[in-house]
């Protein structure tokens, strides 16, 4: 069990935009938020929008198609998407590298 602080510390050590930017996505500024292209479907976007004031992500092409809520989260949800859990790394893990 991850406790909230470990979680909140990980979030505070990561800024949102730097960690998506390493991750190799080029992201422009749009108003007070960014927009790039999203990893996580095959985008021709621009369809990943970043909010830095909240630190949170959201995708709004493919991945949200069909869902009932848009896919998206914070820079651990981020992480997680980036190294899926099915190569056997957990959320633990995850907190611990980033
Ligand atoms: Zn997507």
């Amino acid at each position: 069990m991850i406790s909230a602080e470990v979680i909140a510390e990980a979030r505070a050590r990561n800024d949102l935009v730097a960690f998506i930017e390493s991750n190799g996505v080029q992201l422009r500024r749009r108003g007070s938020d960014y927009v790039g292209r999203c990893t996580f479907h095959n985008d021709t976007g621009p369809s990943l929008v970043v909010f830095p004031r909240k630190q949170y992500w959201c995708c709004h092409g493919a991945c949200s198609a069909g869902a009932a809520k848009r896919v998206g989260g914070d820079v651990i949800e981020f992480a997680r998407r980036e190294y899926p859990a099915a190569c056997g790394i957990t959320k633990a893990e995850i907190i611990e590298a980033l």
